[in-house]
């Protein structure tokens, strides 16, 4: 990848994280529908080299198996954290990767502490994992309605006002806790205008392909835009910390969405650094052993285990004809 590319690719993590400490003010600080002068023509180069550059880091993370990749998503219905998921990931082995989206608490969940059912699925090492949703919505969605809390199976004494200072406190802490034991933590804020969504939900209702996207619920919750922004303002200034910082996505255009997203994790697995496993002098010498071992079965191979070059070279035809050979006579003893 030439040097600029990449350059540009990771420059969106610099560009688009909240600096600690700073006061967000929703939608006064951050347009939905910048693009950083970049046109949609040449966003699909940088995004397909995006793509490449996480499936190489997700294969050196799987195999260094001592780091972890945990990447946040939180939005606004129709803001594309579904469709961001999908591109951004398209070229990543699925192994590796784990999305788990979160919804309304079932009475298990509520049945524990807030943080449970998210502990339960953090990535392994070696694993990237993706929350679509997370515990902010216990600042997001929980502090839009009150009465979420009110069903909450806690202690009325831990209901009282200093409840929100004390999740920021417990988040910020967990976070820091979790990043100190090898997980790095990526927090992707989609922002999206509200003419957008509105044009986003006509779309699932007009067009036929895009009905079962639309839910009624949506535009109910769309009455709270304002409570929603003051939350998410909120947010971003309490909880984007040195050691997880909040990147704000403009996300009006899906695809600038896509690439600063892919620029930003891509960015992260760059400073991760990880790294294939050195093989120590004496797993290096079984692995020639067992080359030797593999290579002997192939009679037609024989000449290439002793390092010269035999009739086979060229397209492998010779050795795949001579390996039926040899597997025919193994079969008519
Ligand atoms: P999509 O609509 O694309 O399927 P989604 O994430 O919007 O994805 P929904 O099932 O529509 O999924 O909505 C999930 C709902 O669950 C959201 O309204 C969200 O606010 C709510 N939710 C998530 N976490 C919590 C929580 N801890 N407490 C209460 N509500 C929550
Ligand atoms: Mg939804």
């Amino acid at each position: 990848m030439a040097d600029q590319d990449l350059d540009r690719i990771r420059e969106f993590a610099k560009t688009l994280r909240v600096p600690h400490g700073t006061r967000v003010k929703l939608p006064r600080d951050y347009d939905p529908d910048d693009t950083q002068g970049l046109k949609e023509k040449d966003a699909a180069e940088l995004l397909s080299r995006g793509i490449e550059l996480l499936s190489d880091y997700q294969a050196r993370l799987a195999a260094q198996d001592t780091q972890a990749l945990l990447v946040i998503i939180q939005a606004i219905d129709a803001a594309g954290k579904d469709g961001t998921i999908r591109h951004v990931m398209s070229g990543v082995n699925p192994q590796g990767v784990r999305v788990s989206p979160f919804k309304v608490p079932s009475a298990e969940e509520m049945d524990h502490d807030f943080m449970w059912r998210y502990q339960k699925a953090l990535p392994a090492r070696g694993m990237i994992g993706i929350f679509n949703r997370s515990y902010y919505e216990e600042l997001l969605v929980v502090r839009v309605h009150p009465s979420i809390l009110d069903g909450q199976k806690l202690p009325p004494d831990r209901k009282n006002t200093g409840i929100w200072t004390r999740r920021f406190r417990q988040i910020n802490d967990w976070e820091a806790y979790l990043v100190d034991q090898g997980t790095t933590i990526v927090k992707l804020f989609l922002n999206l205008s509200k003419e957008e969504q509105r044009r986003r939900f006509l779309a699932r209702i007009d067009e036929p392909d895009k009905n079962w996207k639309f839910s009624a619920a949506d535009v109910k919750e769309r009455a709270h835009w304002d409570a929603y922004q003051a939350a998410f303002g909120d947010v971003l200034s309490r909880s984007s910390t040195a050691a997880a910082p909040w990147h704000v996505i403009p996300a009006d255009n899906k695809w600038f969405a896509r690439l600063a997203a892919a620029g930003i994790i891509a960015d992260a697995l760059i400073r991760m650094d990880p790294q294939f496993p050195e093989v120590s002098g004496e797993a290096r010498d079984a692995l020639l052993a067992a080359r030797v071992e593999l290579l002997a079965e192939d009679p037609g191979a024989r000449s290439l285990a002793s390092g010269r070059s035999g009739p086979d070279d060229g397209d492998g035809k010779g050795r795949k004809a001579s390996a039926k050979k040899g597997k025919g006579r193994r079969k008519g003893k």
